[in-house]
């Protein structure tokens, strides 16, 4: 990947989506970090929730590449995909 900025040594935080495409990254939220981590839920469907053992409307955790956690819940659309809505008070 041309486009690659981080050293070899780190796993790689890319992740492909379905076209083979690099997903989409935004910042790290938390101060002093920045670091680029991928979108992890375009295109994700309510039926996909129950595939990595989450509930809607309970927070739920990950943690990103980078070794932060974020907390979001997950919020079914009519649509069928899942809103991510961040929780408040992010944990440490
Ligand atoms: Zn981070």
């Amino acid at each position: 990947m041309p486009f690659l900025r981080y050293p070899p040594v780190v796993a790689s935080p890319f992740s492909l989506d379905e076209q083979g495409q690099p997903k989409p990254t935004y910042p790290c939220p938390r101060p002093g970090c920045r670091r680029e981590v991928p979108v992890r839920f375009k295109g994700f469907r309510v039926e996909h929730l129950k595939h990595v053992g989450w509930e809607a409307y309970r927070v739920e955790s990950y943690v990103n590449w980078c070794g932060h956690k974020r907390e979001v819940i997950p919020v079914p659309r009519e649509d069928g995909l899942v809103a991510f809505v961040p929780a408040l008070g992010e944990a440490r």
